[in-house]
């Protein structure tokens, strides 16, 4: 299989580099181009990215001496390089659009990390293993804009990538309400304790628009496709609470819910264990052996231990006890760069290559 020719906009930003090391090497795609501000452009990636480079690995050789184009002024030059997009870009959300529905209207698929586009009608937003079947929507966008080659499809906020995953399984049950508080690292801010030492001890409650986004966008990755749109689900009730902890990478969510009729504890973890994640005959490659991975031990997922878990593809959960107030608890770990970010948008992006609309 020849490999795709991919430019990451936004290459030099926290999601932008976790995207430039986790496609080094990767059997289907090749970064050939890389895009930032008009800063940043002009230098070679590694002077773009001198002394805020952020991954674990060096910069990949294959990109190190790439010049960086600028994402607007260059996207003719871009355009006529690439096979696909992957855009992780932080600018004005109109900007954003604009910039998307350019690509896609010069037969150039966008895979987006950005917020811009969740909410637009005919933009599917997926977490591959739960609404994979969403792709479908492609079709009828591809319709709508008369694109052949192009589309846009968006993954959905990395706070809900550490609990939807874990409550995708307990649908059956007759799920309906849901509260949940999620820690979240200062990656997910694109920032480092360097960048942003006002976090080192301490707590923020807050983070703009977060919550809306946790309590709504699950009602999209739940929706059924009727008559050609996207029907969104109206259960569970979610209510959630963002916090912003100080941890590198990592969001944890602590999670109540409320059912129909209540399971038992067997009955929760036969069905986190024997859920049969629909894309494992795909074999795609960012695909992590285990979805999700439950641990018996009361002090686990600990963020610094298990984020990494399957590649950071993992979703890990442990601590199921009965609640009080809810049916039942229990506290989810999911790596926000990796399953939240760059690695959830890449698997996304394998999963349209093996269903024929990358070709
Ligand atoms: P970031 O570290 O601030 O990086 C932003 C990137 O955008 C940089 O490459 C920057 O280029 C580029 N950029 C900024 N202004 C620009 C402009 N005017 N024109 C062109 N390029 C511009 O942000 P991030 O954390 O990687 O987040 C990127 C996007 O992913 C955001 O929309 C964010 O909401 C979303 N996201 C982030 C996470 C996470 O965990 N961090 C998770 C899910 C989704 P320069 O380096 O040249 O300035």
């Amino acid at each position: 299989m020849q490999k795709l020719k991919v430019v990451v906009l936004g290459a030099t930003g926290m999601v932008g580099q976790r995207f430039i090391s986790l496609l080094d090497q990767h059997p289907w795609f090749e970064v050939t181009c890389v895009a930032a501000s008009p800063s940043s452009a002009g230098k070679t990636y590694a002077d773009a990215v001198e002394g805020r480079w952020r991954m674990p690995a060096n910069i990949p050789d294959a990109v190190k001496n790439l010049i960086v184009l600028a994402v607007e002024d260059d996207k003719e030059k871009i355009a006529e390089q690439v096979d696909l997009v992957f855009s992780a870009l932080d600018m004005e959300k109109d900007q954003i659009k604009a910039l998307e529905e350019w690509y896609a209207g010069h037969d150039v698929p966008v895979v987006s990390n950005n917020s811009a586009h969740r909410w637009t009608e005919d933009v599917p937003m997926i977490i591959p293993e739960v609404n994979g079947h969403h792709t479908d929507l492609i079709d009828i966008q591809r319709k709508n804009r008369g694109w052949n080659k192009g589309l846009i499809a968006v993954k959905s906020n990395c706070s809900i990538q550490s609990y939807v995953p874990l409550l995708h399984p307990l649908m059956e049950f007759g799920l309906r309400e849901v509260f949940v508080t999620t820690s979240q690292a200062i990656s997910g801010a694109g920032k480092t304790f360097e960048s942003w030492p006002e976090m080192v001890d301490n707590v923020i409650p807050y983070i703009g628009g977060e919550e809306a986004k946790s309590e709504k966008e699950p009602m999209k990755i739940w929706a059924t496709i009727e008559n050609n749109s996207l029907k969104l689900a109206e259960s569970p009730r979610i209510s959630a609470h963002c916090i912003r902890v100080p941890v590198t990478d990592g969001h944890m969510a602590s999670i109540r819910v409320r059912f129909q009729t209540k399971p038992n504890r067997d009955q929760i973890l036969s069905a986190w264990s024997e859920w049969k994640q629909p894309l494992a005959d795909l074999k795609l490659p960012s695909s992590p052996p285990e979805f999700i991975s439950y641990f018996e031990e009361e002090n686990r997922p600990q963020t610094k231990l298990d984020r990494d878990a399957g590649n950071g593809m993992t979703v890990t959960v442990g601590r199921l006890e009965e609640d009080s107030l809810f049916d039942w608890k229990f506290i989810g770990l999911s790596h926000n760069t990796v399953r939240g970010a760059a690695g959830g948008a890449i698997l996304l992006a394998e999963l349209l290559r093996a269903k024929g609309y990358l070709e």
